[in-house]
């Protein structure tokens, strides 16, 4: 163990996937997409005279996340006017929720690299309305308010994560969840999902927590994870200079991978929250909350454990098979095709993950490649019968069908990939490759096995490599143990 420990607690915002804004019947658009202020009403800009109407369907989404995080529900939430002013906050508040959010004391376990779990306190989750966005160029800043009062859910984590690789697994767990639930779709690069860690480090001698910085504008779990280790290794410097570290708003510049000092961190006395008088306190019944909770689908932790128990397949296995909902469920359409459990697991961790990473696709976009379930599970069916051999499933034909969307079988055909198993075509292959390799075939005769995979390789690569190798083996040791005698 080192001198100092990380910690970290992280104030999430998602986006709840809503027809309508928070307090008004104002249509939610995607923010990149649509053009800036197409969906603005009255009570969006905060005219004065406009009244504020909670929209239930947010509350039911946020309930929803609270109960998979196995919150609190407690009796009554009420909304808070939090003030400030900022050019995209016209009313010049923001309404949220403070003394009473809508749900508290939850937990949220994670997986370690280690294959250890670790549970993390979920301290609250709460509703709030979101800001206007700005953008800033030569000579001014523009203003886009259909973003303004979009519902958001804050979900704020207790200081129990000890460094940036438990940061982003909590991350990926939450968005996870979110998206299981159907109520965020986890696109950080739409800023529909944005987190903000809080940091600090504690010397080993140390008996309480010392002050935390913020970061802000943190864009990808990837950058998330860059600003956390960049702000220890700064707090620490600072502190074995014998400086202290002060509380503070950060931001993180990505490209240049350095923390930026933006404002000394308000206090919540700042703000001046008080309740919110246009709205009435939200009285939370138990018939309320065993609706919601009906709502909830499987999560990817029970499905984590179905695939373990049901399916037989190894923990990892089932943690990344189901950390992304639509790579579960592209899963689940091949195993419905007729592929057993654990040789779909197979081309899933090895072959089709890898090519997403080659492609820099996103696990979460299997659907939209050109790879179909189907066609996957057509592949597996071929080489599984020995129509051809794996080598040519996965280098040859699985390339092919991400290239160009066409199905396995017509690949085949085309590019005549058939196995080649004829027993005296092999033969023929390999009585030239000992003719030719003399001294390969005396080096194995005089007990150097490895010599062996050498001559096999010859003789596939003679069969274009759509020899069935066990065939190719079966012969090359026939022929070899012949001379022996
Ligand atoms: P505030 O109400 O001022 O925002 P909180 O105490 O509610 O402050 O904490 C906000 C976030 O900061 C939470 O996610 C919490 O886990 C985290 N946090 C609190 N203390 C520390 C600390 N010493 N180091 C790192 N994170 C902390
Ligand atoms: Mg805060």
């Amino acid at each position: 163990m080192t001198e100092w420990t990380t910690i970290v607690g992280l104030e999430v915002h998602a986006e709840m996937l809503t027809q309508t804004k928070m307090f008004s019947a104002c249509p939610v658009v995607d923010s990149v997409m649509a053009p800036p202020n197409s969906a603005v009403d009255p009570v969006s800009m905060g005219l004065p005279g406009t009244l504020p109407v909670i929209n239930m369907q947010a509350m039911d989404y946020g309930m929803m996340v609270g109960l998979a995080l196995k919150c609190d529900i407690p009796p009554f939430n009420q909304f808070a006017r939090k003030n400030y002013f900022y050019p995209d906050l016209p009313k010049g508040y923001q309404i949220s929720q403070y003394d009473h959010p809508l749900a508290v004391n939850g937990y949220l376990d994670i997986e370690l690299e280690d294959g250890t779990t670790k549970r993390i306190g979920v301290r609250r989750a709460h509703m709030e309305e979101d800001t206007g966005k700005l953008t800033h160029i030569d000579g001014g800043s523009l203003v886009d308010l259909n973003r303004a009062g979009v519902p958001l859910l804050e979900i704020v984590s207790e200081p129990d994560i000890r460094n940036s690789a438990e940061a982003e697994a909590y991350a990926r767990k939450l968005r996870a969840i979110l998206q299981y639930l159907g109520v965020n779709h986890g696109d950080m690069s739409k800023g529909v999902l944005r987190f903000e860690a809080n940091v600090s480090v504690m010397h080993k001698d140390d008996t309480e927590f010392r002050t935390r910085t913020e970061i802000k504008n943190l864009n990808s779990i990837r950058s998330m994870v860059r600003a956390i280790d960049a702000e220890v290794a700064r707090q620490i410097k600072l502190y074995n200079k014998g400086e202290k570290v002060i509380q503070a708003t950060l931001g993180w510049d990505d490209a240049a991978g350095k923390i930026i000092i933006q404002r000394l961190k308000e206090r919540p006395d700042e703000y001046r929250y008080f309740p919110e008088p246009d709205l009435p306190i939200v009285e939370v019944s138990r018939e309320w909350v065993e609706r919601v909770q009906a709502l909830l689908p499987e999560l990817p932790d029970a499905r984590r454990t179905r695939y373990v128990t049901a399916l037989n397949l190894s923990e990892y296995d089932a943690h990344v098979l189901t950390m992304d909902k639509p790579v579960a469920e592209f899963f689940e359409v091949v195993l419905a095709e007729g592929i057993a459990p654990k040789t779909a697991a197979n081309w899933f961790t090895t072959h089709l993950f890898g090519l997403l990473n080659d492609h820099k696709v996103e696990r979460e976009n299997i659907g939209q490649t050109n790879i179909s379930a189907q066609h996957l599970a057509a592949l597996i069916k071929q080489v599984e019968s020995g129509a051809i051999n794996q080598t040519t499933g996965v280098k040859t034909v699985l390339p092919e069908m991400w290239a160009t969307g066409k199905a396995p079988e017509a690949i085949i055909q085309e590019k005549g990939l058939a196995q080649i198993s004829d027993v005296s075509a092999i033969g023929e292959k390999v009585a030239d490759a000992m003719a030719q390799n003399p001294d390969m075939v005396t080096r194995y005769l005089n007990g150097e096995e490895k010599v062996f995979n050498a001559l096999f390789g010859n003789i596939m690569k003679s069969l274009k490599g759509q020899g069935d190798p066990a065939v190719i083996r079966q012969i090359l040791q026939e022929k070899l143990t012949a001379q022996k005698s």
